[in-house]
């Protein structure tokens, strides 16, 4: 799709309210992270929940500079393996039913359990994604003790007692699909 100036459009949706935070049955009106308000960040903010046999284990709402912030603490070998994983695997896919790294569909993910990720912009989803806990283990194992460690960190802060296999998933970017860490 163009609009008159020649430019790509993005469609953009309501954001489904499987992404809605279940805790407040709403859409996410803070970053996880800094608490400042969502709806601000003209770039947008991606929402990332973790879900296993129907219930909500882990959820969570980044705006961009946050975003940028967690991968600049990712250690530079930790980054180079995770952005190589990605970019061998990566498919161009979208939605909630296929997993952006690997064949599986979420039917298929193991112990039903995976996450699902959107890119949003004030009330709007840009874009969407599903990684199955393969692929998020397989992005675990690739980094860092010292990336983990903040990653924990940040899992702890933020979520005491969810599992400890938890890794930030990646997800197409707003307007270019490629895949972005943390
Ligand atoms: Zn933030
Ligand atoms: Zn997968």
């Amino acid at each position: 799709m163009e609009n008159e100036e020649g430019e790509i459009e993005i469609p953009r949706e309501p954001i489904p309210e499987v992404l809605y935070s279940f805790y407040e049955e709403r859409p996410f009106r803070i970053c996880t992270r800094c608490g400042e308000s969502l709806p601000e960040f003209d770039e947008g903010y991606r929402v990332s929940k973790l879900f296993k046999k129907g219930e909500v284990l882990m959820e969570y709402a980044l705006c961009f500079p946050c975003l940028e912030a967690m991968m600049d603490e990712t250690s530079e070998e930790s980054k180079k393996r995770l952005n190589k994983f990605q970019a061998e695997r990566f498919r161009n896919v979208s939605g909630f039913n296929d997993c952006n790294l690997c064949e599986r569909t979420r039917d298929q993910a193991r112990g039903d359990e995976y996450s699902l990720v959107g890119i949003c912009q004030a009330n709007d989803m840009l874009d969407s994604g599903m990684i199955c806990i393969e692929c998020m283990e397989e992005m675990a194992e690739l980094v860092s003790e010292e990336t983990r460690r903040n990653w924990d960190k940040f899992k702890e802060e933020n979520f005491p007692g969810v599992p400890a296999d938890f890794a930030p998933s990646p997800v197409p970017g707003p307007v270019h699909r490629t895949p972005v860490t943390t």
